[in-house]
């Protein structure tokens, strides 16, 4: 977790840094918070929490009147907690009925890092204690089902695949039987995520929770979006948020950007929390979303 959190640091921390460097100003005029507006609109924030925060800033700093730089990032940080959400269950949720694997499905488009999140998932499940069985039902990407099925070998849980370019939701489908015949805690479902037309992903992934609902009731519905992909990740994000309900959020590659505000335009777009970050292609690098760490390491 140290690790983890260091690593969020030194990408982050330009942002936080920057916002006290302006507000630490003797004299905030217009144009100083512009520069916040801006400071924030680059960070990905997103337009309306942005503007809500600077309205929050605006309102404090006329309250504080002189201001140390410890009260700056005091008050710094409780706005950031409030808007990212300090309070929010980000817990993935893995028991829905009784006496039947919790299944967790995996979604978003392509190269996002589902497989890899799926793997990674799968191993803190295993090291909780949890069996789980592994979907391939990404088989539009010929390589997923391998590179799931490795990451199933290496954690210790089997993976149910089909043939390349097989039926989706069979596999789902399979994957469920197995986990309910193996009485696995878990079922975790790594689904394909072309995205060049949304009937043919609203009807594939509709159709993966119908067939794997009559089963057992789907727990969680995680999409996965790249950080590095800013606004356009957004507009996808969007669009799977149309096609299947979205219970929670994993951000990847986060270690690969300094634009953490994405946490809080995606959050404030779909109305649905960050579970899961991703701060690395290694095993260990899927950390729980702590919104108080998360913050400090903004802040710096
Ligand atoms: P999929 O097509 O959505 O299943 O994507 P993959 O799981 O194959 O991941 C695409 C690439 O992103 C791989 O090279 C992963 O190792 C890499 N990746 C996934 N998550 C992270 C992350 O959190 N940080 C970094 N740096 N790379 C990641």
């Amino acid at each position: 977790l140290v690790r983890l959190r260091a690593r969020l640091s030194r990408s982050q921390n330009a942002l936080g840094k920057g916002l006290l460097t302006l507000l630490s100003r003797e004299h905030l005029d217009e144009d100083t918070w512009e520069e916040i507006e801006d400071t924030l609109l680059t960070a990905d924030v997103g337009v309306a929490p942005t503007q809500e925060l600077v309205e929050r800033l605006r309102e404090r700093v006329r309250v504080l009147g002189t201001r140390t730089t410890d009260e700056l990032r005091t008050l710094l940080r409780e706005e950031l907690l409030t808007l990212v959400g300090a309070d929010t269950d980000r817990t993935v949720h893995t028991e829905a009925a009784p006496d039947k694997p919790g299944i967790v499905m995996v979604v978003g488009v392509n190269g996002t890092g589902k497989t890899t999140t799926t793997g990674k998932l799968a191993r803190v499940l295993v090291a909780d204690g949890k069996s789980v069985v592994l979907g391939a039902a990404d088989t539009f990407r010929a390589a997923a089902a391998d590179q799931l099925q490795t990451w199933g070998e290496r954690v210790g849980a089997r993976t149910v695949r089909g043939p390349e370019g097989g039926d989706p939701a069979s596999i789902a489908f399979d994957a469920v039987k197995e986990g309910i015949a193996e009485k696995a805690d878990a079922v975790l479902i790594d689904t394909a995520g072309r995205l060049h037309t949304k009937t043919g992903l609203m009807d594939e992934l509709g159709k993966v929770k119908r067939v794997v609902e009559k089963q057992a009731p789907v727990d969680e519905v995680l999409l996965v979006l790249d950080a590095t992909t800013g606004q356009n990740g957004l507009v996808q994000a969007r669009v799977f948020a149309e096609v299947v309900s979205i219970t929670g959020i994993v951000l990847t590659k986060l270690d690969g950007t300094a634009k953490g505000g994405i946490v809080i335009a995606v959050q404030r777009e779909l109305g649905v929390p960050v579970k899961l970050i991703g701060l690395g292609e290694g095993a260990d690098d899927l950390a729980p979303f702590e919104p108080g760490a998360f913050v400090d390491a903004l802040i710096g």
